[in-house]
């Protein structure tokens, strides 16, 4: 717009701007031709080409709104970079620069893909609401080898004994922390997907149970980390809900379920559709075609089963022990209760259990 401010402002003031440009900025060095230039037709020079890329990104104006909440953004890229990049990769195949397409290429896949979280917290803070973890999702199927997607399909049916070999995994990989670190880290040069375990995790958990309550007023859905990566969770929550008279049940396929986030996340679409269908047919069932609240005790499966239907009434456990069980469970207030701020009652109510 610089050359249309002498015309917004009138001869007098922006000979005043120009004035006060060269008392700051004598070498002309801030923002050169942004506000302040002689050039009339600067308007249609040097314009940046923004060419067609994908359909999940293809309205990102390059705001930069999404950049300080993307959790990866300190170590790879911004969600505003990773998209830049996949505009400037087409750009050089349209200029036949094969130099910069392949380096682009060579570096995307870790500082682009590998390193997303495809969390979707750029969609929180974006304008036009773009969820730069959708294409990075799609990306990582078009990527995956024939034989990992065939793995991660198996493994949708197989939950079960998927989630029972992993903590045993870690729970071997804590008695032979050496041992599992070489191993692991050999598979790694053949694989970077082949995680690290943490040796500091004591054990992995056990198998999920299914609770029978006819008469239950709340579905309850255990995350499958907790019998991955062990935890007291749901045996505290089911203490809970016993305290405050809240009735819940389980589904007795629980060992096998799981919101399907691990697929979807991967972008192993496959999977991800074979284990919405199972886990949706049997809280289809238990919910009473979701007539009754599901409870959820990790927030990303919160999430996860909403997207399974989103017809159903999920409830983060956070939500629901401060909702629900701690009135119910009629506890004690000390005085100036009112003045303490909320996350701090719910703390102090859970003390005195
Ligand atoms: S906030 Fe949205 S429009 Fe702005 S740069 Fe990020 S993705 Fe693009
Ligand atoms: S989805 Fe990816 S790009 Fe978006 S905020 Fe999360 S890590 Fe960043």
């Amino acid at each position: 717009m610089a050359p249309f401010v002498r015309r917004q402002y009138g001869e007098e003031i922006y000979a005043i701007m120009r004035e006060i440009k060269a008392i700051f900025d004598p070498r002309n060095i801030l923002n050169p031709g942004i506000m302040i230039s002689d050039d009339s037709e600067l308007h249609v020079k040097n314009l940046k080409s923004v060419p067609s890329i994908e359909k999940e990104v293809d309205r990102c104006v390059e705001c930069g709104y999404c950049e300080p909440v993307c959790p990866s953004k300190n170590i790879t890229l911004t969600p505003r970079q990773r998209i830049v990049l996949r505009r400037e990769l087409v750009s050089a195949q349209q200029r036949g620069d094969v130099k910069l397409q392949r380096e682009i290429e060579r570096d995307y896949s870790y500082d682009g893909v590998d390193t997303c979280a495809v969390d979707g917290m750029c969609q929180v803070a974006c304008p036009v609401l773009i969820n730069t973890g959708d294409l990075v999702r799609r990306l990582r199927d078009e990527q995956a080898a024939v034989g990992e997607k065939a793995v991660w399909t198996l493994l949708s049916k197989q939950w079960s004994y998927g989630t029972q070999l992993l903590g045993s995994l870690i729970s071997l990989a804590h008695k032979v922390p050496t041992l599992s670190a070489l191993v692991l880290n050999s598979l790694r040069k053949i694989s970077a997907k082949v995680p690290l375990i943490n040796t500091e995790i004591i054990s992995g958990g056990k198998a999920r149970t299914g609770l029978r309550n006819p008469h239950a007023t709340v579905v309850y859905f255990p995350s499958c980390t907790s019998s991955i990566f062990g935890g007291s969770t749901p045996d505290a929550f089911l203490e809970l809900c016993q305290k405050a008279g809240v009735t819940v049940k389980i589904p007795k396929e629980i060992a096998g379920a799981c919101c399907g986030t691990p697929w979807k996340s991967k972008g192993m679409n496959d999977g991800y559709r074979s284990m919405r269908a199972q886990t949706g047919e049997l809280l289809n069932k238990l919910t009473k075609d979701g007539a009754l609240p599901i409870v959820s005790d990790s927030s990303s499966c919160t999430q996860g089963l909403g997207e399974i239907n989103s017809e159903y009434k999920v409830i983060d456990v956070v939500t629901f022990t401060l909702t629900t069980l701690v009135p119910a469970l009629k506890l004690r207030k000390i005085g100036l209760w009112r003045s303490i701020p909320p996350a701090l009652q719910l703390s102090l109510e859970l003390t005195m259990i």
